[in-house]
């Protein structure tokens, strides 16, 4: 490190040389770290990677006092401790996992001006004793981490972090600088709102990742796909694949180490020693897969993640963005894939039909895999879409899969009214409601047991979508519900009209659809003949 001095040089930009070992500022850093020193308050939207941290461990080192950051990540705490101690930063944290000996060791220091920063868990600042400690010290000012965690439009709601609006009533004159990696408008908003910070200085900065490559393919095998993507593409790599469920990963973690690759399981469902030693090889060895539950992966900072994985379709566009931003934070290229299937749909959609909560909170979760499922099936270019979701305009980014093999769009308005045709049909004729499979064996004409059983061959209908192939009707379903044209639910995955199925069946609308993958690769080289 070169000794920076003199006056012209900002106490700021003396510690990010001298502590920290860095060059120079990062986009945004400099702005938000003078803001924060000088008093102000703070909302930054970063994205993953974009360098938060020193945003408010600097204004930390200048000001006077201890920085005071709420974080949710009780399980990184001690690293992160670990790695600024290892600065020469005096840092120390509070949570549920020390004994009373090690706060009291902690406490004392803060008491005694001898820490730069204490980390605090969110539910320590319900407990009374913890206000009134941070009472007889001195606050530089509070970093409230992972802020979207206040919001309950978001997705990563923690009821205890709504308490964290109080820290402005008791402590009007600290500072406090919220960051998150994530936030549509609504959940910016919220953020502003629930944490007194409407009148703070926003910082938004761009949240494009150009060196993720975006992909989502259509599911057929996920774990034989996910081995071709790992042997063709990324041997050797370090990554994450993630599973919605717990056995999905341990069947998904075995299925890898059977297959040669060094992969290992982490879900919330281990215990905690396996976890942590999970999550340690992850970081400090080379080339290891991670298969985990997104229970995995917040605030783990591994610079060379080269690819990320989804087996199964997240909830929302937000934890998509964050899941994937874990991918190429070295700024390297890297790969963001994922497969999605209808049975992720009627998945999902049971989930939601079933989960806790009001009707407002169910529909909440709707909006919010709606927009998930426009991303999967759109034609413009993945980037543009994903950044519009945030708010931030761009154009075709030339490094995603709609834009590297544009997909072709098709008519598909005479294949939807078979399909809602039959639909209506079982409904009003027989009372009757399926799921995809069945509506579709009746679309091709299959003389199945169950059509037999129900009668199903003297429909109409039966027989007259033989002109696409079954991949082709489970992509239409998929398309459909994805454009609010059929809706899905159950526990069987049952296919219902929606307001705006009448107008396709009364030949008012169009239906474009996207081709499927395997169709659009057999059409190439016609087209190019
Ligand atoms: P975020 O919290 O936004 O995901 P971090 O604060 O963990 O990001 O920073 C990501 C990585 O970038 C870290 O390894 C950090 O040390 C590094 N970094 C941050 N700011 C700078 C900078 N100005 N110069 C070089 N590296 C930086
Ligand atoms: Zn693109």
């Amino acid at each position: 490190v070169t000794p920076v001095s003199g006056p012209e040089v900002s106490d700021a930009l003396r510690v990010l040389h001298r502590v920290f070992g860095y060059d120079s500022f990062r986009e945004g850093q400099q702005e938000i770290i003078d803001h924060v020193v000088d008093g102000g308050d703070a909302l930054v939207l970063m994205p993953t990677g974009g360098g938060k941290s020193l945003c408010y461990q600097i204004p930390a080192l200048v000001r006077e006092g201890v920085g005071v950051v709420v974080s949710p990540l009780i399980a990184l705490m001690q690293d992160q401790v670990d790695a600024l101690t290892a600065l020469g930063v005096r840092a120390g944290f509070l949570n549920s996992t020390q004994d009373s000996e090690e706060r009291r060791e902690v406490e004392s220091a803060f008491l005694d001006g001898e820490l730069d920063l204490l980390y605090l868990a969110p539910e320590r600042l319900r407990l009374d004793s913890t206000l009134r400690l941070l009472d007889r010290g001195t606050i530089s000012l509070f970093a409230i981490d992972e802020a979207h965690c206040v919001a309950q439009w978001g997705h990563d709601f923690r009821p205890d972090y709504l308490a964290l609006s109080t820290l402005h009533e008791r402590w009007p004159a600290v500072p406090r600088i919220a960051l998150t990696a994530t936030a549509t408008e609504a959940t910016h908003a919220e953020i502003a709102s629930r944490l007194n910070l409407e009148k703070a200085r926003h910082f938004v900065s761009s949240f494009d990742r150009p060196n993720i490559q975006y992909r989502i393919a259509p599911k057929n095998e996920p774990r034989r796909q996910l081995l071709t993507l790992l042997r063709t593409e990324h041997s050797g790599d370090a990554g994450i694949v993630y599973c919605l469920s717990r056995s999905s990963v341990e069947k998904t973690a075995e299925f890898l180490v059977g297959n040669g690759i060094q992969a290992l399981p982490y879900h919330a469902g281990l215990d905690a020693r396996t976890r942590a030693a999970n999550q340690a090889r992850f970081l400090r060895e080379d080339g290891l897969v991670m298969v985990a539950t997104i229970a995995f992966g917040m605030g783990i900072d591994k610079p060379d993640v080269r690819f990320v994985a989804h087996l199964d379709l997240p909830k929302s566009v937000e934890g998509y963005y964050q899941e994937t931003g874990r991918a190429g934070r070295d700024g390297l290229p890297s790969v963001a894939w994922l497969a999605y299937g209808l049975q992720d749909v009627v998945q999902q959609r049971k989930m939601i039909d079933t989960s806790e909560g009001d009707d407002a909170h169910r529909r909440r979760l709707g909006t919010h895999l709606d927009a998930m499922l426009a991303l999967c099936e759109t034609v413009e270019c993945r980037r543009v879409r994903l950044l519009d979701y945030f708010g931030q305009q761009s154009t075709a980014c030339g490094n995603c899969d709609t834009c590297l093999t544009p997909p072709q769009s098709w008519d598909g308005t005479i294949a939807a009214q078979k399909l809602l045709s039959t639909v209506l049909r079982l409904q009003r004729e027989r009372r009757q409601k399926f799921g995809a499979g069945q509506i579709i064996d009746i679309l091709l004409g299959r003389e199945t047991a169950k059509v037999t059983q129900f009668d199903h061959h003297s429909l109409t209908v039966f027989g007259v979508g033989t002109e696409l192939s079954e991949a082709e009707w489970r992509g239409v379903v998929r398309q459909l519900l994805a454009q609010g044209l059929l809706a899905v639910e159950g526990d069987y995955g049952t296919l219902l009209l929606t307001d705006a199925s009448a107008e396709v069946l009364g030949r008012r609308r169009q239906v474009l659809l996207r081709r499927e993958p395997e169709r659009a690769a057999r059409a190439r080289p016609e087209a190019a003949a």
